[in-house]
């Protein structure tokens, strides 16, 4: 048998390239200064494993590039010494602004740099098509740079539902807006000249609850997302899973159990079809509690004492709860968020919701806790999450 030669210069375990290492520090170092700021150096040091030398050089940086300023009360040393100045983020300067295409509306927004929104828009459709929605969704934006008073736009942030793809910033199916392979990046980028961002909204609030919310420091999070569409994202170790094409967490036609409402696959009981906000509101019209297909009018009916509708909203956030139970099973995550508007609003949903998880695990389960400023949240979100994970990637003063 011939011999061969020991693969000595190839190996299956990836190197760390320079490149990916700044990028990581870097990032580890904003999302300090986000977490503990105002913060000492020599704290976040200790917090992320740098060195003194390599914390001062990428605080220097990110604070050239505007995003991190000293602060200007110092930080007392103990006994003698000097003052240290602490880091804090920078919020005079930039903001980022989000694009959310729901069913009904698009919300446009602007949020600063610790995931606030800071202005809204909501933008009432006039026709689905992208073309249109997008255009509208470019002048809402620019009416609320507008009114920002100096701060500059960093990027722009675009969830929707449905099969939104990342890297080439497409929605490739929004079946409830009929939206198909939409290059939503290039459309949007063209309409306003900054750079954008793209991904599904069960994923961008995943990273807005991972970044600003209480799943912070959760090594693992589940996010199930039941509005007028139904979808799921996961994240293990500050990572939200996306698979090829982003197709990861499209949950809308998993057999709910016990399920009999027909669905546009042309199956029936489908978990998107049983637990719609479609189908509450078409429930609450049936049963005489709401018109419309406003789900918080549903919510009002029940909060000004109508039983039908709460039992309607209770029912429902069990319906969904089944479903967390389901996916608990699959990923064994360490925290669940439900964005669910009975969840949302109303303790006895929440319980409800709870109580089908199992009481082993019910207090994982929480709802969003963007309750008033889910979709405002969600696009911008998208542009956070990219400028936390490499925060000198686009220095601001190239945009
Ligand atoms: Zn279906």
């Amino acid at each position: 048998m011939p011999r061969t030669a020991a693969p000595l210069l190839t190996s299956p375990i990836p190197r760390v390239a320079d490149s990916d290492r700044r990028r990581t520090s870097a990032s580890v170092v904003l999302r300090s200064v986000l977490e503990h700021g105002p913060v000492a150096r020599s704290t976040i040091a200790r917090l992320t494993g740098l060195s003194p030398a390599s914390v001062t050089d990428y605080c220097a940086r990110l604070a050239e590039s505007g995003l991190i300023r000293e602060s200007a009360v110092p930080l007392r040393s103990k006994g003698v010494g000097r003052p240290h100045l602490p880091v804090d983020l920078d919020g005079s300067r930039f903001v980022v602004a989000g694009v959310h295409v729901a069913v009904p509306h698009t919300t446009v927004a602007l949020l600063d740099l610790r995931g606030r929104v800071l202005a809204r828009r909501e933008l009432k459709h006039e026709g689905a098509g992208p073309a249109r929605v997008l255009a509208r969704a470019a002048d809402g934006l620019a009416a609320l740079f507008a009114g920002a008073r100096g701060s500059r736009p960093l990027g722009v942030g675009f969830a929707a539902g449905g099969w939104v793809d990342r890297d080439s910033g497409t929605v490739v199916e929004h079946p409830l807006l009929g939206w198909r392979e939409v290059p939503v990046r290039d459309l949007l980028a063209a309409h306003t000249g900054l750079p954008v961002h793209v991904d599904g909204h069960a994923r961008a609030l995943l990273n807005a609850e991972r970044l600003f919310g209480p799943a912070r420091g959760s090594r693992s999070v589940l996010h199930l997302f039941a509005g007028n569409m139904v979808d799921a994202a996961f994240a293990t170790h500050d990572e939200v899973h996306h698979g090829p094409r982003s197709a990861a967490g499209a949950i809308a036609h998993l057999p709910a159990p016990g399920g009999s409402e027909p669905c546009d696959c042309g199956r029936s009981g489908c978990l998107q079809a049983e637990l719609s906000e479609r189908t509450l509101c078409r429930r609450a019209r049936e049963a005489g509690v709401a018109d419309g297909v406003n789900p918080m009018h549903v919510v009002a009916a029940a909060a000004a004492g109508d039983t039908v509708a709460a039992g309607l909203l209770r029912e429902r956030s069990r319906r969904v709860g089944r479903a967390v139970g389901l996916l608990l099973d699959v990923l064994n995550p360490e925290r669940v968020v439900v964005t669910e508007i009975g969840a949302m609003h109303r303790e006895d949903c929440l319980a409800a919701l709870r109580a089908e998880v199992g009481a082993e695990r019910a207090d994982t389960v929480a709802p969003i806790g963007f309750t008033d400023s889910v979709p405002a949240v969600a696009g911008g979100s998208v542009a956070l999450d990219v400028l936390y994970r490499d925060p000198l990637g686009t220095p601001p003063e190239a945009i």
